[in-house]
C-alpha cells in the first residue's frame, strides 16, 4: 500500500545546509537558511527569553493539557503590539488562539477560510514557498499576481489589477513586513489604498506578520496589518513569534480573527480550535510561556525590544553597506538599502548560483535569495568581489 506513495523533491533549503554543513572552507559564507544571525554568525537565544525560561522552570507547576487554544495568556498579551495599544481588540472583535508557529497559524487560516467557502487566495509572487504549499494541500485556488517590478519597489498596478477582477470568495494574501523572499514591502501610501481596495472588493484578508520589528520597528511593521483592519469587517492574522523572539525551533505563533460583530466570534474560533485539535490537537507550550513571561515583565520587556533594535539596526547596516556598492557585474545593489528584513533577491542565473557556491563557498538558494543577515562586516567585501566576478565572466 505505501509503496503508492510517489518519491517528493528534497526542500531545496534543507539540502542547502547540508551542502553548506560538509563544506570545509573555513571562510564560506551562509545566505541560505531564514534565521537571523549576529556579527559573530551566532543565532543566540534571546536574553529576555533566558531569564524568562529560567523563571519558567522555577515556577510552573503543572504540565496538563491546556487545551486547542494553547495559552491564551500569551495570546493576549500580544496583542497590543500586533494591533496597537489603544483598543488591541478593536472593540472587541478580534480573539486569538495560539497555534505552533506561523506555519501553524497560516495552515489553521487557510482550512478555515476553505470551510468558510472561499474559493481562491490572491498571492503576490514570488511569496515564501509554504504558502503556495498549503494552499496546494488544502486544494485551495491560488491566483498570483507580481509582486515586485524589475526596479525593486512593489507592483501596485499588478495588485489593483487582480482586485479589480476579485469579489467575494476571494481572500488575500499579504506580507504584513519583511516580505520573504523580496524584501519589497507596500510603503505605508500603497497600504491606505489596498486597505481601501480590498474593502471595496469584499476580499477577505489574510496578513501573514513574521517578522514584526526586523523591518522598521514594532509599529512601523504593522502599519499596514492595522490599516486593512479598521477597513474591513473581517480579517485574519498569522503571527510569527519565531523570528522577533528567536525562537524557530520552538514553534511559537498565534492566530487571531476579526468579525464583524463580537458575537460572531465564537463560532468562527470555535472552527479554529476543531481544526487545531485534528491536526495537532494542542500548541506545544513551552516556547508560548516563555513569550508570555516576557511581556508580563516590564524590565524583560525592555531587554526584548533592546534586542529586537540591535537584530534590526544589523540589518540595517548590512543593507545600506550592500546599497553603497552600488553596480556590481550586471546587478545593482542599491534598492537592497531600502528593502526590509532579512531577505532579498539578487538577479543571479542558475550558473552564477553554482559558480558562487562552487568557487566562493557563498551559500544561496536557487531564487536568487539572500539572508542578508548571513553577512558580517568583515566578509561583505568578499561577497560583493564574489558577486562581480560570477556577474562578468
Ligand atoms: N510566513 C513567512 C513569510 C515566513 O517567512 C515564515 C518563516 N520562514 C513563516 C510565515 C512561518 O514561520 P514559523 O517558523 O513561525 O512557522
Amino acid at each position: 500500500m505505501l509503496t503508492n506513495l510517489q518519491q517528493q523533491p528534497a526542500d531545496a533549503l534543507l539540502a542547502l545546509i547540508k551542502l553548506h554543513n560538509a563544506d570545509p572552507r573555513t571562510d564560506k559564507i551562509d545566505l541560505g537558511v531564514g534565521v537571523y544571525r549576529t556579527g559573530q554568525g551566532d543565532t543566540p537565544v534571546f536574553g529576555a527569553i533566558k531569564a524568562a525560561e529560567k523563571k519558567l522552570a522555577e515556577t510552573q507547576e503543572s504540565k496538563a493539557y491546556l487545551g486547542p487554544e494553547g495559552d491564551m495568556g500569551f495570546v493576549e498579551a500580544l496583542m497590543p503590539y500586533v494591533f496597537g495599544k489603544v483598543d488591541p481588540t478593536l472593540g472587541g472583535r478580534i480573539e486569538g488562539m495560539q497555534t505552533p508557529g506561523g506555519t501553524g497559524s497560516l495552515r489553521l487560516a487557510l482550512a478555515m477560510v476553505k470551510r468558510a467557502g472561499v474559493r481562491r487566495v490572491l498571492m503576490g509572487t514570488p511569496s515564501w514557498p509554504n504558502h503556495a504549499q498549503i494552499c496546494a494541500d488544502l486544494d485551495l485556488e491560488m491566483a498570483g499576481f507580481n509582486h515586485a517590478t524589475p526596479d525593486g519597489t512593489a507592483d501596485m498596478d499588478a495588485l489593483r489589477e487582480v482586485l479589480r477582477s476579485a469579489g467575494e470568495g476571494d481572500a488575500i494574501l499579504l506580507h504584513g513586513c519583511c516580505h520573504n523572499p523580496s524584501g519589497i514591502d507596500y510603503e505605508n501610501d500603497e497600504w491606505d489604498e489596498i486597505a481601501r481596495l480590498v474593502a471595496e472588493r469584499k476580499v477577505l484578508p489574510l496578513i501573514d506578520l513574521a517578522y514584526q520589528g526586523l523591518g522598521l520597528g514594532m509599529d512601523e511593521d504593522a502599519y499596514g496589518l492595522r490599516r486593512v483592519l479598521v477597513a474591513v469587517p473581517e480579517a485574519l492574522v498569522a503571527y510569527s513569534c519565531d523570528k522577533n523572539f528567536g525562537l524557530y525551533r520552538d514553534r511559537v505563533g498565534a492566530l487571531y480573527v476579526m468579525m464583524g460583530e463580537e458575537a460572531q466570534l465564537a463560532a468562527a474560533m470555535s472552527n479554529g480550535h476543531a481544526l487545531a485539535r485534528a491536526n495537532w490537537s494542542q500548541p506545544p507550550d513551552h516556547g508560548a510561556a516563555a513569550v508570555r513571561l516576557v511581556l508580563e515583565d516590564e524590565a524583560l520587556v525592555r531587554e526584548w525590544l533592546d534586542e529586537l533594535d540591535t537584530m534590526r539596526e544589523r540589518i540595517r547596516q548590512v543593507r545600506s553597506r550592500l546599497a553603497a556598492a552600488g553596480k556590481v557585474g550586471t546587478l545593482d545593489l542599491a534598492p537592497l538599502g531600502g528593502q526590509n528584513g532579512m531577505f532579498s533577491i539578487l538577479k543571479l542565473d542558475k550558473e552564477q548560483i553554482l559558480a558562487l557556491r562552487e568557487k566562493h563557498g557563498v551559500y544561496m538558494a536557487g531564487s536568487g535569495r539572500i539572508n542578508v543577515a548571513g553577512l558580517t562586516l568583515g566578509n561583505i567585501d568578499t561577497f560583493v568581489d564574489a558577486l562581480e566576478e560570477v556577474t562578468t565572466g
